[in-house]
């Protein structure tokens, strides 16, 4: 069949992919009134985000977090999963939650206004895209602004064989039939910690390899001790300090992981987590004028303009911190200078959350940081849940809340959390650190109780007990 040619299309702006990046990017050009196509590859709207990254991950995560709950706090101390089973039975509102997700994206591209556009963009030259359509149809689109979210894609080393059945990325993982039995996880970020923590308390032997002496490196060294000693307790197994010389199938069931040391291990699977590149390919950016960095990313301005100004990137495309909650954001901000809207005050203090079991989040500067900058020791107050009743009545047992404040006791400058709750209770921390309260605030507040927030207090106690003494 020949391939069917429309006449160009104008649009003010044109957002590829439709990830949190690209969703916030044309719902905020919409509500400014600009005319927007939403291009997007896959049938559902959402990206990674929703279809293969943090929404089944977490769902995944969720029943990892109530099957441990139920072993600490019920008679089922010893329970196991029984073998075989099938890791979808693990994950069976996963559906649920992503038709949940994906229907209200849908509503909110409609009712704004989006022309949304089924196919894959590329650009035939600065001012024009083509929209490759599954039925052979292609569309051709003349924007005045382009928006590219194309997202990420896992970052394979060549010389690691992944085969999505034996050797996965983080996009094939959660295609595994059955729950191995082991489980060897190369990498020590965000991705590899989460599922590595995940499958050790699923009751998988997990090995976690990595290079450097800890996973987790931007963290506070104590959340991530009391961390590794949760997933040592789980029975998982941590091997820092050590490069991977060669990775291979035995053809039977075993994957083998040769390090640099010479020690080899054998695991069912192998989880390959070792950074994300931009998903530049097949959108022909050399013919917009573009050139991705030696790192494979897309350069942007601070307001994620690149070197083309009619074009902007957000999301994973440029890189670091490659989360949906900055990608929201970049996607909103570069949707408001675009139609020529202020973009509004933006603010250094973001908040990181990590959804390892046990949980971690962060905000603002670590211990040593303000050591550096202020040139004296930071004052720290400290609080570990089961101090506070929430946490000895959940039986929270790995829980720290550090406040780091100026080496005067004055100002809070950042908050690190570990333990369940971690990532809703950093909250707080951002908002305090916003209005520049100080820890005395935190004690001279009502906090309902029994919480995990009381954390708060009982840790801005222990900051002004060593500041007054
Ligand atoms: P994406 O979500 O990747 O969306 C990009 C979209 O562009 C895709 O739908 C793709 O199909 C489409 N596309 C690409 N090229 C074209 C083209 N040429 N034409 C048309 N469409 C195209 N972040 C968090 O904040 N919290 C978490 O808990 C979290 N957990 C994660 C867990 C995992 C396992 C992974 C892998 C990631 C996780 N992240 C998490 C990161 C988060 O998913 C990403 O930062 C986020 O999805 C980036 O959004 P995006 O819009 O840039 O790209």
């Amino acid at each position: 069949m020949a391939p069917v040619q429309h006449e160009p299309a104008a649009f003010d702006v044109v957002v590829i992919g439709s990830g949190p990046a690209g969703q916030k990017a044309a719902i905020q050009a919409a509500k400014a009134h600009a005319r927007v196509a939403l291009v997007e590859q896959e049938r559902g709207v959402g990206g990674m985000c929703v279809h293969r990254g943090t929404i089944p991950s977490k769902t995944l995560r969720e029943t990892a977090v109530q099957l441990e709950r139920a072993r600490r706090t019920s008679e089922l101390a010893g329970f196991r999963l029984r073998q075989g089973i099938e890791v979808a039975a693990l994950m069976s509102r996963l559906s649920e939650v992503v038709d949940a997700h994906v229907g209200y994206i849908g509503r909110q591209i409609e009712r704004n206004g989006v022309t949304h556009l089924h196919g894959r963009a590329r650009f035939v030259s600065p001012a024009e895209i083509e929209v490759q359509r599954l039925s052979g149809e292609t569309l051709r689109l003349l924007p005045r602004h382009v928006i590219i979210a194309t997202g990420s894609r896992p970052r394979n080393p060549p010389e690691i064989p992944v085969d999505h059945e034996n050797v996965l990325d983080s996009d094939s993982i959660l295609s595994m039939i059955y729950l191995p039995e082991s489980l060897t996880v190369l990498g020590g970020g965000v991705i590899a910690t989460e599922y590595a923590s995940m499958f050790a308390h699923l009751g998988v032997k997990v090995t976690m390899i990595e290079k450097v002496d800890r996973p987790l490196k931007f963290m506070d060294g104590e959340l991530v001790e009391r961390f590794l000693g949760a997933f040592h307790k789980s029975g998982g197994r941590f091997v820092g300090n050590s490069v991977v010389a060669q990775v291979s199938f035995d053809g039977v069931s075993k994957v083998q992981t040769r390090l640099a040391s010479g020690e080899v291990i054998e695991s069912d699977k192998l989880l390959v987590a070792l950074g994300r590149s931009a998903a530049l390919d097949g959108l022909a950016i050399e013919k917009a004028g573009l050139k991705a960095t030696s790192r494979g990313l897309l350069e942007v301005d601070e307001h994620c303009r690149t070197a083309v100004p009619h074009i902007y990137a957000v999301g994973d495309v440029i890189g670091p911190p490659a989360l949906a909650a900055t990608a929201m954001e970049q996607g909103r901000r570069a949707a408001r200078h675009a139609v020529g809207l202020p973009p509004g005050a933006s603010s250094e203090t973001i908040p990181v959350g990590i959804y390892s079991i046990p949980e971690m989040a962060s905000v603002g500067l670590g211990e040593d940081e303000v050591a550096k900058r202020e040139g004296a020791p930071a004052l720290v107050g400290r609080a570990r849940f089961d101090e506070v009743a929430r946490g000895q009545i959940s039986n929270i047992q790995d829980g720290l809340l550090k406040i780091v404040a100026d080496p005067k006791g004055e100002k809070i400058l950042g908050v690190h959390i570990v333990g369940e709750g971690a990532s809703d209770l950093i909250h707080v921390a951002q908002m305090a650190m916003l209005g520049g309260l100080s820890p005395d605030d935190l004690v001279e507040n009502i906090f309902n109780f029994p919480t995990l927030g009381e954390a708060y207090r009982v840790a801005a106690f222990d900051l002004l007990s060593r500041r007054d003494g």
